[in-house]
């Protein structure tokens, strides 16, 4: 590699959700930013464009960060939803004589509007990418893909698929669960499948959402409805794979059945019957995967390309935002202070602050997983006990929404208030 000064400062690899945030994050700035994408990049939403399949839960922490960085604005302009309740229950064991426990989430009881956003993943990566046509410091390339990467003292040097050679000071990988930059790295993950597939689609109901979240545990896995700006909702509903394949395969009648029958008995009559979901069906597989290091030499990962947990808290893209805000926040000190900010000090500092707020989010999910799809009657007692006594006691309850919000734990700057810069 050549002695003379890099091309870039920062090479982003992955322009989803979390890989945009970050180039955002870094607009603007005194950082020469290159943002990589395989794909090509998604066709503008229309009003007329039916609701896509794959949706976020957003906390207020990665609203305040989306707002911090231009993108709310265009993502208010599209459209989205929001709730300001979530209902949650367990399946009761009438043989065991154990009855459902359930708790329920009003934004009110802490003072605020909402408890988050649903929004379209594609909704979010459209006001991302306009806001980032409008940075000067920011090259946008797509489709390009890394196949190579090679690290020198002072730079790293990526190769593209169609041979073209860059040079940056840092190199983040934004690049999904499946990351080619964790990869080529050398990083590896401690994790397992949940031997469970997320299946969703979009749901009419016969009586109104009510801007509330509705989350039934079943035995094989739980089955969530977010309500949609449109008075419908975005169903995902975690199940064995092979239950998962045969509910995408099935006809729409026996689908709005197989739906009544699971989310049926006891509250979920709150909805009422199931009356339409015309549109397509998909299963996701659902992992837990955790990087066992965020950073190599001149190399930091964010987002799903360091860490997967199970959807059932809508958990996911929200940690990855804070990992890109963190990681710029880190980033922009660096260069203000006159540091090097690919040396392996100013990483240490990213990778602290993330890791182990990540770690107990993960661990904290995988707990809730396992408890709530275990028939062990004694199991069974406890956590519906323990969602009665959470749901009176309101400081306990309080602090889980906060959590749940993104408002505890140490924020970077632009997750705490919203700022506009
Ligand atoms: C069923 C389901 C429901 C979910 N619901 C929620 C929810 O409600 N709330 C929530 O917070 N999370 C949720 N999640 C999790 C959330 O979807 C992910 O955490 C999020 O999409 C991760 O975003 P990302 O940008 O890190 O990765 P990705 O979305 O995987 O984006 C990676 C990008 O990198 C690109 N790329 C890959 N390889 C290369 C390469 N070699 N070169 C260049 N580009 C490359 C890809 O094309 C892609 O655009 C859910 C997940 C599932 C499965």
């Amino acid at each position: 590699m050549n002695a003379s000064p890099p091309d870039y400062d920062v090479i982003i690899v992955g322009a989803g959700m979390v890989g945009a945030t970050l180039a955002c994050a870094l607009g603007n700035s005194a950082l020469r930013v290159v943002l990589l994408e395989a794909k090509p990049w998604p066709p503008e939403v229309t009003a007329h464009d039916e609701v896509d399949l794959r949706v976020s839960a957003i906390t207020h922490a990665s609203q305040r960060v989306f707002s911090a960085v231009g993108v709310w604005p265009g993502m208010m302009a599209r459209r989205m939803g929001a709730f300001r309740e979530m209902h949650v229950w367990d399946t009761g064991n009438a043989n065991a004589h154990v009855y459902n426990g359930e708790i329920h989430f009003d934004s009110a009881e802490i003072g605020e509007n909402t408890l988050g956003y649903i929004v379209e993943n594609r909704i979010i990566q459209a006001a991302l990418l306009e806001r980032l046509r409008t940075f000067d410091n920011m090259t946008l390339l797509c489709p390009a893909s890394v196949i190579s990467i090679t690290t020198a003292a002072e730079s790293v040097q990526v190769g593209l698929t169609e041979g073209r050679l860059l040079t940056a000071r840092l190199i983040v990988g934004a690049d999904g669960a499946h990351s080619n930059v964790r990869q080529l790295a050398g990083i590896t993950t401690h994790g397992w499948s949940y031997a469970q597939k997320g299946v969703v689609a979009t749901v009419q109901t016969e009586l109104p959402h009510r801007d509330t979240a509705w989350q039934r545990f079943l035995p094989s896995g739980p089955l969530a409805f977010l309500p949609l700006h449109d008075g419908r909702c975005s169903i995902v509903w975690s199940t064995t794979p092979e239950h998962a394949d045969a509910l995408v395969a099935m006809n729409e009648t026996a689908f709005l059945v197989a739906l009544d029958h699971a989310f049926a008995s006891h509250l979920g009559g709150q909805l009422g019957k199931m009356i339409a979901s015309p549109g397509p069906r998909a299963a996701f597989p659902l992992s837990l995967q955790h990087a066992t290091a965020y950073t190599a030499p001149r190399l930091a990962l964010i987002g799903d390309a360091a860490h997967t947990l199970h959807p059932l808290a809508g958990q996911g893209v929200n940690l990855g935002v804070l990992d890109a805000a963190t990681l710029a926040e880190v980033l922009l000190d660096a260069r203000r202070f006159g540091k090097d900010i690919g040396a392996h000090g100013t990483l240490r500092r990213y990778e602290r602050w993330r890791k182990g707020d990540n770690l107990a989010m993960l661990a904290v999910m995988d707990g809730f997983k396992r408890l709530f799809s275990n028939d062990f009657v004694p199991l069974h007692w406890l956590r519906n006990s323990g969602l009665r006594l959470v749901h009176r006691a309101t400081p306990v309850k309080n602090l889980i929404m906060r959590h749940a919000m993104g408002l505890a734990g140490d924020l970077p700057k632009i997750a705490r208030a919203t700022i506009r810069y």
